[in-house]
């Protein structure tokens, strides 16, 4: 068995105000642009010398269905430049308390001096996510020089020019999509099918509001924290063993510790110790839950599964060995595939199926199962595949290295000098692409990590055919592995 610590913590309680995405850096790279850009007001001075004046202002902005206020720390400057280090700080750290997530602004065209690594490692050490908005990057040159500033030790870089609006979209995709969901949101996103949860769980329908209300606040870690810890989500049917998977990863002992007395339903997390990582079981609380009858609970899993995956790194997915693949466990793998989380595949319950049978069938084949199993679940062919007995506790060191592979994987990059490299290799002859639906690639670089999205410079701007997107994958897996995780393209079409 592998070595592990465990211990319960709560989530951090839900949210009542809208989350707040603070954005930071020195004078002059073009904070106060960004924000009037973002809350298309024009409520901050905008001025070429450093050392002037202004208010931390703040802004409110929808993007994608999802509202956040946003904070400009730019103000307050002093007039004595070297003073100004210290000021950046000073307010960073202010941002770093309050906000959920922070942009920070870097001009393309400076040299990176001590202060801003200083100042990123402090933000990183925060924990919550950072992203670099590498601005002033007009033109492809300075959308390359974008690249040296992942020297910063950021994850997330952007290339943006705030001023003329380019490069916006992609980061505040990423923004929206890490700050947490705020209860108000999410019940009004979920609204019937929690509604449809309650009555499964509760017995009966809660008053709409009221006050003790599920809160979950879901957080996706960035940076510097994420090295070290891994949100995993284990999702399946009801009764394919994923309580007495966790039972098995996480110890024996089952405490359920709430935050505040009455809030039972509130969702927990469990955190365990495995080597140099931590791994945060998310919403365990839900993974106990029984539904009452089999169709309510069947419906249930799914939306679990869908709640779960939104604040996970990597997915288990499990599967029943004594039934197979069914269609909820299609349903359910989809939903997975298409939330661009890792996926491992985890058949459970192999002891029933390889011994001697109660229903008279022969022993289970791995071989045959998993044939079965990748041609149900074609779409998931990256994800590995374990079988194991949850009930025996067998299998669970290999699954929790399996998670640290995968999650390793899911944040890998590859340079756009290997890229480049790779793509001269590529015979495009060979993908099973019709004429007309040929695009030419001059040039390709990975844009983000969790999931792997690389951006394609072509001819044109067309959707990618199916199969070519397929033959490319397969190219770039080939490659570079990517073990676990889906890898997502995007097209810039030079015109
Ligand atoms: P702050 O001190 O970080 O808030 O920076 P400002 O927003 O006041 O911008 C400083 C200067 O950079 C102004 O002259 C802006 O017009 C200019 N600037 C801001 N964004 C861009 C951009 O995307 N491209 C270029 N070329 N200039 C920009
Ligand atoms: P959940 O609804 O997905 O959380 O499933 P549970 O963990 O509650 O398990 C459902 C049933 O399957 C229980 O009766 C478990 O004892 C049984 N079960 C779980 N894992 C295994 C396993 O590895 N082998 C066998 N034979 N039974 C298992």
């Amino acid at each position: 068995m592998p070595t592990y610590r465990r211990s319960v913590i709560p989530t951090r309680a839900g949210a009542e105000n809208l989350p707040l995405v603070a954005i930071v850096g020195r004078p002059n790279v073009g904070k106060s642009t960004l924000f009037n850009r973002l809350t298309k007001s024009r409520r901050s001075i905008v001025g070429d010398e450093p050392g002037i004046t202004r208010d931390r202002i703040y802004g409110e902005y929808e993007w994608g269905g999802r509202r956040f206020r946003l904070v400009d720390t730019g103000g307050i400057v002093p007039d004595d430049p070297e003073l100004i280090p210290t000021e950046i700080f000073n307010q960073a750290r202010v941002a770093l308390q309050d906000a959920d997530a922070l942009i920070l602004v870097v001009d393309v065209r400076t040299e990176l001096a001590s202060p801003d690594y200083d100042l990123v490692r402090m933000l990183l050490r925060g924990g919550k996510p950072v992203f670099l908005a590498v601005n002033k990057a007009e033109g492809e040159a300075m959308a390359a020089a974008a690249e040296n500033f992942r020297q910063l030790g950021i994850r997330e870089v952007y290339p943006v020019s705030a001023e003329h609006g380019v490069g916006i979209g992609e980061l505040l995709d990423a923004v929206a999509e890490a700050i947490p969901v705020t209860a108000a949101e999410q019940s009004a996103e979920t609204e019937d099918e929690v509604a449809e949860e309650r009555e499964v769980s509760e017995g009966g329908p809660l008053e709409p509001g009221s006050e003790d209300e599920p809160h979950r606040a879901l957080h996706r870690t960035h940076g510097e924290f994420e090295q070290h810890e891994t949100s995993i989500a284990i999702i399946g049917r009801p009764n394919v063993g994923k309580s007495t998977l966790l039972n098995a990863l996480t110890g024996t002992t089952r405490a359920i510790v709430s935050p505040i007395a009455g809030t039972t339903r509130d969702a927990v997390d469990e955190l365990v110790e495995f080597e140099d990582m931590r791994l945060r079981f998310v919403d365990t609380a839900g993974i106990r839950r029984k539904g009452k009858t089999h169709l309510m609970a069947e419906k249930l899993s799914v939306v679990m599964a869908r709640r779960h995956l939104e604040a996970a790194d990597v997915a288990l997915l499990l599967i029943d060995a004594t039934e197979g693949v069914t269609a909820s466990d299609a349903t359910i793998g989809g939903y997975a595939h298409e939330s661009g989380r890792s996926v491992i595949i985890v058949v459970n319950k192999w002891d029933a199926v390889t011994t001697a049978r109660t229903d008279g069938k022969p022993p289970a084949d791995r071989q045959i199962f998993e044939e079965q199993l990748r041609k149900a679940l074609k779409y998931l062919d990256y994800a590995p595949v374990i079988f194991l007995s949850a009930k025996e506790g067998k299998g669970m060191g290999r699954v929790l290295h399996e998670v640290k592979a995968v999650a390793a994987e899911r944040r890998k990059r590859v340079t756009t000098g290997q890229m480049n490299r790779f793509l001269e290799k590529i015979d495009f002859q060979r993908a099973p692409v019709p004429m007309a639906k040929r695009i030419r690639i001059f040039y390709m670089t990975q844009a983000a990590v969790a999931p792997p999205t690389f951006v394609l410079f072509t001819d044109r701007d067309i959707k990618l055919h199916f199969a070519f997107e397929r033959f490319l994958q397969n190219q770039i897996r080939d490659s570079f592995g990517f073990k676990g995780t889906p890898i997502w393209f995007k097209i810039k079409a030079r015109n």
